[in-house]
């Protein structure tokens, strides 16, 4: 047994009854419910954690931040898919790099950025040292500023809420790409949105009420 298979609450098992239970919660899209099939979210929580990581709810990691429910990273990755055709994302928040490995098994690259030093390093290390995802590239920085010199996106996916849409992230996105951003207070009601571009208009859907941490500007040592 590898630590990546996993044993007992960690195990294959284990990763598909969470997949069952999301089927339950009305994921449909197959491909997304493979991947998070496949990817062990045990390795991106603490072991005093790790036997809970395949029920169906976020948990604390490091410097006060939290890895995603699997049921919004499934949803999440289900509006990433909606469109066909789409290769390459960049993810604002990379946080533990849970969604960042599940979109790295569907996409062809994966762009994520991290204001919080420890945790860009220690994802660095699960997903490119541990996992060795050959299709990932990280960065150390605010994300509010989106990451220029690979724009423009087809998806940009936001993992932290502001109050309000960056402007630049609406700028980096390719004609016809799509911001898949949750907008709102923390511990108010927030809204998770679905901004497609037609040329400078902006086409704005509301998908769910979600939860997320604050996304705040400036990067810390
Ligand atoms: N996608 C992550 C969710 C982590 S929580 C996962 O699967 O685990 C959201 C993350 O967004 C936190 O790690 C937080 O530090 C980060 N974040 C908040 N504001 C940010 C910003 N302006 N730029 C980059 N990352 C930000």
């Amino acid at each position: 047994m590898t630590p990546q298979q996993g044993a007992g609450l960690t195990s294959q098992k284990s990763r598909d009854r969470l997949v069952a239970n999301l089927r339950n919660k009305g994921i449909q899209n197959e491909r997304v419910l493979a991947a998070i099939a496949k990817v062990p979210r045990h390795l991106f929580v603490s072991e005093a954690l790790s036997k809970r990581a395949y029920e169906d709810t976020a948990l604390p990691i490091d410097a006060g931040q939290t890895i995603s429910q699997p049921y919004i990273v499934a949803r999440m990755t289900e509006l990433v898919l909606a469109q066909e055709n789409v290769t390459r994302v960049l993810e604002v928040g990379t946080g533990s790099g849970y969604q960042c490995a599940v979109l790295a098994e569907l996409m062809d690259r994966v762009y994520s950025v991290e204001r919080i030093k420890p945790l860009f390093k220690q994802a660095h290390r699960r997903l490119i040292s541990e996992l060795r995802y050959r299709n990932i590239r990280l960065r150390h920085t605010d994300g509010t500023w989106g990451w220029s010199e690979s724009a423009p996106y087809e998806v940009i996916l936001v993992t932290a809420a502001p109050d309000e849409v960056p402007q630049v992230l609406l700028e980096q996105l390719a004609d016809r790409g799509r911001l898949i951003i949750p907008v709102g207070e923390y511990k108010t009601t927030q809204r998770l949105l679905l901004i497609t571009r037609k040329g400078d208009r902006f086409h704005e859907q509301e998908i769910e009420k979600v939860q997320f941490v604050p996304m705040l500007k400036g990067q810390t040592k």
